[in-house]
């Protein structure tokens, strides 16, 4: 997410050092990262973390409608885009009296904040005082984005707490597979990884992950570490070897943390049958307006403290919506009602853990990773056709026309005939007759410019239109 020395110096020295001089590069830039994100503020904030998760509905709600005021207060003193939108329709900030007051106010868009950008940059403090980074713009553009270090310190707790719930601390040695360029693109010989002695942490390069050289990660992975974290989609391309190849790991991870793409449920099971441990997910975002971590029972909690989340209903399904959050931590920046584009699917009921308030089954990423039929149905989750094929290695889904699929595939060697009709009469299923589908084989899949894997793009109109009116009465936290 924030844009390292290392990426920008990076690419020009870097990959001309020799091997232990990368990994004391790495442990460099992870020991600026640990001041940036674990300085400051963030011990106290995750002490108080571990108190207000327990806290009851009422407290919870006094504490945003507190933190709500003093957002949408300063916003109207100190950020030219709120004060000249309060003035044109006609609101100040006294009218807000509770949080469902919030839709007295526009939901406001992606495009709006990377048009206007600099006019949400608060005049409240000083630029000194403040980080610029660019979020990772899963979608192609990427967003510039200011705020403090001591939002990041807030926003880097929620993690750890989530990781607390595991028994995980930040002194546990572990594997990492995220989107860190940490190997020259050429390079065709191990080490595809690199070591941060600072963070105790192993970064496996992603984008090395070959049929040719898988080989060598797994015999990197037979030390052991305390927990894995990574991309879903990295996780799931080692687990599949592992499991291909029938290799048992000499020891089990305490737990897989998860994070930045929608974990998929094919990629869930593979990943916790090849490390032997259990899989919790993260979701967060560059424009830190919200953040939700899957607890032991397999819940979704949102963290209250970040932001206040409407989920604005779409299609007939009950408890799904989109998410439309507000942001609590970020005084640089603030956003209100911001439109994540990410489709929540709500979950009824305690939690056994315990901890209260907002929580979901299923995040689903975003909008564009819905398919569309000519029917006019909305289709989520489509990638579950690829479930319990073991001959298929990776699959990517593309909508290119209302009536035209393009499945992608990487094949594993066992892969037969009788699982690509199995495939189509999924497909076939899901979709109806009128889809036309078109398979193609491909060693590799593309992943995006920050090494995400989309397995789900619909090229049609991204929209799917709030109706206007629409009060986002549902799930309010
Ligand atoms: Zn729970």
């Amino acid at each position: 997410m924030m844009m390292g020395h290392m990426e920008k110096l990076g690419m020009e020295i870097y990959p001309h050092l020799p091997h232990q001089l990368k990994n004391l590069a790495c442990s460099f830039e992870g020991y600026r990262l640990r001041r940036l994100r674990f300085g400051g503020e963030h011990d106290k904030y995750l002490d108080w973390l571990e108190k207000s998760q327990w806290w009851s509905l009422e407290e919870q709600r006094s504490y945003q409608l507190d933190q709500l005021r003093l957002v949408v207060a300063s916003a109207e003193k100190n950020v030219p885009y709120y004060r000249e939108l309060f003035k044109k329709i006609g609101f100040c900030s006294q009218d807000l009296n509770s949080i469902e007051d919030l839709p007295l106010l526009p939901i406001l868009q992606k495009v709006e904040v990377q048009k206007y950008n600099q006019s949400f940059v608060s005049e409240g403090l000083s630029r000194k005082e403040m980080v610029k980074y660019s979020t990772s713009g899963t979608t192609g553009t990427p967003l510039s984005i200011m705020t403090t270090p001591s939002c990041i310190q807030k926003y880097f707790a929620l993690p750890w707490r989530q990781k607390s719930w595991f028994n995980v601390n930040k002194n546990m040695s572990h594997a990492s597979f995220n989107g860190r360029q940490i190997i020259p693109q050429k390079q065709q010989h191990p080490p595809f990884w690199c070591q941060n002695w600072a963070g105790r942490q192993t970064f496996f390069s992603i984008y090395h992950m070959s049929p040719a050289n898988l080989p060598a990660y797994a015999k990197e992975l037979m030390y052991r570490r305390e927990y894995v974290v990574g991309y879903p989609s990295s996780l799931y391309i080692m687990s599949k070897y592992l499991l291909e190849e029938n290799i048992r790991l000499p020891w089990r991870p305490i737990a897989v943390f998860t994070s930045s793409e929608t974990l998929l449920d094919n990629q869930r099971e593979a990943i916790s049958q090849a490390f032997q441990a259990p899989v919790a997910d993260y979701y967060g975002m560059g424009e830190m307006v919200s953040s939700a971590c899957e607890c032991s029972h397999g819940r979704i909690h949102f963290d209250f403290e970040v932001g206040i989340v409407e989920v604005v209903p779409v299609g007939d399904e009950p408890n799904v919506g989109r998410m439309i959050c507000t942001g609590l931590i970020n005084d640089a920046m603030p956003f209100i009602r911001y439109d994540t584009q990410d489709i929540v699917q709500l979950s009824c009921g305690e939690c056994p853990c315990g901890r209260r308030g907002l929580a979901a089954e299923k995040i689903d990423g975003r909008v564009e990773s819905f398919i569309r039929t000519p029917e006019g149905l909305l289709i989520k989750r489509i990638s579950s056709i690829f479930r319990d094929l073991p001959g298929i290695r990776e699959g990517q889904i593309i909508q290119t026309e209302i009536d035209m699929l393009q499945i992608i595939i990487v094949k594993a060697p066992t892969f037969s005939q009788r699982e690509e009709d199995e495939l189509f009469g999924r497909v076939r299923s899901k979709l109806g007759l009128s889809m036309r589908v078109e398979v193609e084989y491909v060693e590799q899949i593309p992943r995006e410019r920050n090494g995400k894997l989309r397995a789900v793009i619909s090229k049609l109109n991204k929209d799917i239109e709030i109706p206007p009116g629409e009060k986002a009465s549902r799930g309010v936290l």
